[in-house]
């Protein structure tokens, strides 16, 4: 452990925070204090105390950062070369890279995660921002065949002023998978990151300004997603969406956007399948389970929360996951726990009322199952990791998703059958299998219906393959050169010679 990391680990845990947090917005390239005065506080998930007070903005922050985010359009920032977009996200890279010790603790008093967790997303980030710098000067469009007397080209265009609004189980990350594209692209923005989660985007601003970029080129407005996301998103200064959240947040998101016909990218929710087929490599695979189910509490959108087993080694396989499971440790993410907190008391409550629900139906709960009570915890909101038998495929635990650590299992007979069950839910976001077999593990990955498929591994990938969903888990892609042209639009032209 660096000497940085563990000073500041100790600082925090001694004060319970952190000295030197942001807490204004960041608009035209300066903290600001809210037009009305307000703020909110930041809670400490795995304590269930408040840490620190942050800027609640409303649709009168919201305008001035649209407006900085216009007028810095057509400002200096239009007239840099891609290649100097490049260098300012670069040197991004580099200072966060200096800070990550510093970003990780915040991110784990914030979010709660496992500073490790933390530590994994900023070093993501360092690499997403190193990605995006690159690509800034290969954003070329085609020439085009017309014949002898024609020239065809095409150009892309920055898209304009992006909206992006943020969840709270990955801010850092979600953030930047928007925010260095978008810049790569020539783009400015204004950000609403949750408001559980705001002060990783807030020195995400801090920094990328220290490396040249242009006052008002990013704008973040913390605030609550009925005052300033609504406001956001309802702003006719806007000329592109990028949300990433809940179906039904999505959904209201999807409404104000056809006002002003803006155009929209949704990042929502899953149930994603992990299938284990039975000549598959048991001790990896059940691993591979344990990582995709109960990474960061199973607050993920992605996560693997549907097991998928081949009957003839479905006992083996529980009997490993239950013990594995059992052997867990909970605790605060700067001790050295294995599962964190759950973000908030809402969404505890909202993992404890499937669980409930399943527990009232008859489903079998073959470990966990129960909100850890807070005197065993250190105060915070923690879920025991559970693992529940599902009945069949209408059986709520298949379709809805608990964004929580809680894994549903349900038990086929052959691939045929797996693809059938895999493909059984309105979501269609990530899918993985595990076989030797790979002629198998492709047919699987051609019938499956998701924005990603993952053989052997899951969650492999990194910044530069695309990430995004089908269904109800939304449209568009981040990550990868299709993340850069979601933040592009394509000009055609044509000239006669
Ligand atoms: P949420 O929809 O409640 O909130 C997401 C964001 O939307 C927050 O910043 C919130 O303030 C804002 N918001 C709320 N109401 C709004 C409105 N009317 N207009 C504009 N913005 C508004 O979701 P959550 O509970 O914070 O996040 C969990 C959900 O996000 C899960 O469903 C998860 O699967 C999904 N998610 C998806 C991805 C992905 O990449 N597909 C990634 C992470 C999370």
């Amino acid at each position: 452990m660096s000497f940085e990391r563990t000073e500041l680990v100790e600082e925090a845990r001694r004060s319970g925070t952190l000295a030197g947090l942001p807490s204004g917005h960041f608009i035209g390239g300066r903290f600001v204090a809210s037009v009305s005065g307000a703020e909110m506080d930041s809670f400490d998930p795995g304590s269930g105390v408040p840490f620190a007070k942050v800027a609640a903005g409303d649709a009168r922050d919201i305008g001035l950062a649209v407006a900085a985010a216009r007028a810095a359009l057509s400002g200096p920032w239009s007239r840099l070369t891609p290649a100097a977009r490049g260098e300012i996200l670069m040197r991004a890279s580099h200072l966060l890279r200096a800070q990550a010790e510093r970003f990780s603790v915040v991110e784990t008093l914030d979010s709660g995660k496992l500073l490790t967790e933390a530590e994994g997303d900023v070093g993501g980030v360092v690499r997403c921002l190193a990605y995006y710098a690159g690509a800034a000067d290969k954003l070329h469009g085609d020439s085009v065949p017309l014949g002898p007397d024609y020239l065809g080209v095409t150009i892309e265009e920055p898209v304009g002023v992006v909206a992006q609004i943020v969840p709270w189980n990955y801010p850092l990350s979600t953030a930047a998978r928007g925010i260095a594209p978008a810049l790569a692209a020539g783009c400015t923005l204004v950000v609403k990151p949750a408001e559980q989660t705001p002060f990783t985007t807030l020195m995400l601003a801090e920094l990328l300004h220290e490396a040249g970029l242009p006052e008002g080129v990013l704008n973040i407005v913390a605030g609550s997603g009925s005052e300033a996301g609504a406001a956001l998103v309802a702003h006719p200064g806007i000329d592109h969406i990028t949300f990433t959240g809940s179906v039904a947040t999505g959904q209201r998101v999807m409404r104000a956007a056809a006002d002003h016909v803006t155009r929209l990218q949704l990042e929502l929710g899953g149930k994603s399948p992990i299938v284990l087929m039975a000549d598959c490599e048991i001790g990896p695979a059940v691993e591979g389970v344990i990582g995709a189910i109960y990474e960061n509490a199973g607050q993920i959108c992605s996560a693997g929360s549907r097991l998928i087993v081949e009957d003839t080694i479905a006992e083996e396989v529980l009997d490993r996951l239950v013990s594995r499971v059992e052997a867990m440790t909970l605790g605060h993410g700067l001790s050295d726990a294995q599962i964190g907190p759950i973000n908030s008391p809402q969404q505890l409550a909202r993992i404890d009322a499937h669980v409930e629900r399943a527990r009232a139906a008859g489903n079998r709960i073959l470990t966990g199952g129960g909100v850890v009570a807070p005197e065993e915890c250190g105060g915070g909101w923690f879920y025991r990791p559970t693992i529940i038998l599902a009945d069949g495929l209408d059986d709520p635990l298949v379709q809805e998703e608990i964004f929580g650590p809680v894994l549903t299992v349900q038990i086929v007979s052959g691939l045929e059958e797996a693809i059938a069950a895999a493909n059984a839910t309105s979501y269609a976001l990530v899918a993985g299998i595990y076989t030797r077999d790979h002629a198998q593990a492709w047919r699987f990955a051609r019938a499956v219906d998701a924005g990603q498929v993952y053989i052997n591994e899951f969650f492999t990938g990194g910044v530069a393959m695309p990430f995004g969903g089908n269904r109800q888990s939304g449209f568009g892609r981040a990550k990868g050169m299709a993340g850069l042209r979601s933040y592009c639009k394509l000009k055609s032209v044509v000239a006669r010679l």
